[in-house]
């Protein structure tokens, strides 16, 4: 991940610090310095240091937590008020996602009940608020921002641990494709809500408002593809009729099949029938205007475009459409012959052709139910 520091590694998962976290460890120490000097700079600083432990002993929640189930971590990276650990794939078992996903608030609810237990009576409810104010006691301040790390983690919404936590309770009884969709709806009027609030009271509101907004809309994107892909193999999803450019094309036989077809990608095969690149519509506009029509399309295509044969499952050919970002996924055939294509608008199809099937979201519980 671009922006990100390696701090080192646990168990396999390597930790990222992202540059914003330190913009935000900066920009408290300065609040500090201004109230009360180096001393409470200092003070400041240890404060920031242990924010920085719990958020990740938050993060290690969840890795841990995954890994009982078999799933591992990438890596975790930390943001000002969480971490996003980045892990291969989240287990698909509403029970087991449910546990995934409480196990990183649970650590903070952890942390801030022993510290709370601790304090005992000497504490104002009041200070727990301000952590902002070098005037309380250190305990109190970790204390309080546990319970804000557990109150922002928990807004059921995605990407938040509460968006998954409801989605995983709506799972176990209506199936998955169907809870995403109602997880997401609901995160995205609590993102109404929290930017009516913004307007209301805080501007910083507004912000975390409009991030819930769009990570909501794209999460229940991936989740519903992902719930749609499964069971389902790649040559049941791929494009079999398609127009492929030879090696020696140019530009200008590009734009010939451009206009004569519907397709918008075209891939490159060579003699052997084997895929090297894919030329997009817009990689042949900008060759046509900077490079001229004679240019060969191996000059100009994508070379590293994934391929998947056409017995896998589909789940992985989204994961590595999602992943490298590509425009297309190639299927090859047993000798690695190129026979189908994957983008994400045939799988986009796919998906409004599944859910319009009556069966299409009845899970274990809904189709009981029918
Ligand atoms: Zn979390």
């Amino acid at each position: 991940m671009p922006w990100s520091l390696r701090l080192g590694s646990i168990g396999g998962t390597a930790i990222l610090i992202h540059v914003t976290f330190l913009l935000f460890l900066i920009w408290l120490g300065v609040v500090y310095w201004r109230a009360g000097g180096p001393e409470a700079a200092l003070q400041g600083t240890i404060f920031i240091v242990l924010l920085f432990l719990c958020v990740l002993l938050h993060e290690l929640g969840h890795v841990f937590a995954a890994r009982y189930y078999g799933v591992k971590t990438r890596d975790v990276t930390l943001w000002p008020f969480g971490g996003i650990a980045s892990m291969e794939e989240m287990p698909e078992r509403p029970g087991q996602e449910l546990v995934v996903a409480i196990a990183g608030p649970a650590v903070n609810v952890a942390i801030a009940a022993a510290l709370l237990l601790w304090l005992g009576p000497r504490l104002d409810p009041e200070t727990l608020a301000r952590i902002d104010d070098p005037a309380i006691s250190l305990a109190a301040k970790v204390a309080g921002a546990n319970i804000m790390l557990v109150l922002f983690n928990m807004i059921p919404a995605f990407p938040m641990d509460g968006g998954r936590v409801l989605r995983a309770l709506l799972a176990m009884w209506m199936g998955n494709a169907r809870a995403t969709e109602l997880a997401a709806t609901i995160g995205q009027g609590f993102a109404i809500l929290f930017g009516v609030l913004g307007i209301l009271y805080n501007p910083m509101l507004i912000i975390i408002a409009a991030f819930i907004f769009l990570a909501a809309s794209g999460e229940a994107a991936q989740a519903q593809l992902r719930a749609v892909a499964q069971g389902t193999l790649v040559s049941d999803a791929m494009i079999t009729e398609f127009q492929s450019l030879g090696t020696s094309a140019t530009v200008n036989d590009a734009a010939d099949a451009l206009i004569r077809t519907t397709q918008t990608e075209f891939p490159i095969v060579d003699g052997a029938g084997r895929l090297r690149g894919v030329l997009t519509r817009d990689a042949m506009i900008k060759a046509l205007k900077e490079r001229g029509p004679d240019t060969p399309v191996l000059e100009v295509m994508q070379a590293d475009i994934p391929t998947v044969p056409a017995r896998a499952k589909l789940d992985r050919a989204v994961r590595s459409l999602m992943e490298k970002r590509r425009p297309v996924v190639g299927v090859t055939d047993g000798e690695g012959r190129l026979v189908g294509l994957l983008t994400v608008e045939n799988l986009g199809e796919m998906m409004m052709i599944k859910s319009a099937r009556p069966d299409a979201s009845a899970g274990p519980w809904g189709s009981a139910r029918r």
